[in-house]
């Protein structure tokens, strides 16, 4: 038996896509054939990877630009994304930071950065898509949360917290759109070789390195494969969960 995800006519928003997990994902879709807005804050960079993606795959990919911190940005984004589409299918929740600090050195900024990006934005964008896929009578939101979200760490309290509240929008936001036919589910990564986890201390990493059971980092792929199957009808009957991406880090 052969299974093939074909996205051909679906719309997806990927934000934080410039480059790993996000850029990753942005690729697996327009690969099955969707249509895909891909999001950062460098217009430069999002036309690059755009220009690639078209080149290579059957979909198609167009740079979205914006700050998802920005309530009025993201909502000019939505009021673009209904002019010309008409319909989102797949919102993606990827943009994220991490800043991390001990709870005695957490400034009030970094606090402030941590959930505007992390978690509020999340809430802005899941209003705007709700409402288009109500519209449609379908659609799967995909929210990337953490490890850090369901089990804490040293040094990540603020970023622990920000993805911790992830997860209780996406049960949250499941079970308020189930009945309309919205899929809400979250993928919780481990440690994934990205920009992110290059700026870790070399201790820091090594230790991550050694609780990891299947005993490598995690690719921007392996997170983007569980992506897909969130957005492809494979999972049809599949809401408000979390996905482990983490190699047996949490098990
Ligand atoms: P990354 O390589 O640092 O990429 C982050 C992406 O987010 C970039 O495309 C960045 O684009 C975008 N971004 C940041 N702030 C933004 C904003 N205000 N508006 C729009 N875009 C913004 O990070 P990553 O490792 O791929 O992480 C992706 C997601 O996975 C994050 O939510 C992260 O918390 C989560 N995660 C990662 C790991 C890991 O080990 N890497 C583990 C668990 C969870 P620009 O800077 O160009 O705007």
């Amino acid at each position: 038996m052969s299974i093939e995800i074909d996205l051909t006519g679906k719309v997806a928003l990927v934000t934080g896509a410039s480059r790993g997990i996000g850029a990753e994902v942005a690729s697996l879709l327009v690969k099955a054939g969707a249509h895909v807005l891909v999001n950062g804050r460098n217009e430069d960079a999002l036309t690059e990877l755009c220009q690639k993606l078209n080149d290579s795959f059957s979909g198609t990919a167009e740079p979205i630009a914006f700050d998802v911190t920005d309530p009025q940005a993201v909502k000019d984004a939505f009021q673009k994304i209904f002019k010309v589409s008409k319909r989102l299918d797949i919102l993606v929740n990827n943009a994220g930071i991490l800043d991390d600090a001990l709870i005695g050195m957490v400034s009030q900024e970094q606090i402030k950065n941590t959930f505007s990006t992390n978690t509020y934005s999340v809430l802005y964008t899941s209003q705007y898509a709700a409402r288009l896929m109500a519209r449609a009578g379908s659609g799967s939101i995909i929210n990337i949360a953490s490890i850090i979200g369901r089990v804490g760490n040293e040094g990540q309290a603020v970023y622990a917290g920000s993805k911790a509240a992830v997860i209780g929008i996406t049960q949250s936001l499941a079970k308020e759109l189930a009945a309309q036919n919205i899929r809400v589910n979250a993928v919780a990564p481990g440690f994934i070789d990205t920009d992110m986890t290059k700026s870790i201390p070399e201790d820091k990493y090594q230790q991550r390195m050694d609780s990891i059971g299947m005993q490598r980092i995690g690719t921007p792929d392996d997170v983007a494969r569980s992506v897909l199957f969130l957005a492809s009808d494979l999972s049809s009957y599949v809401t408000g969960q979390v996905v482990g991406v983490d190699g047996g880090m949490l098990v």
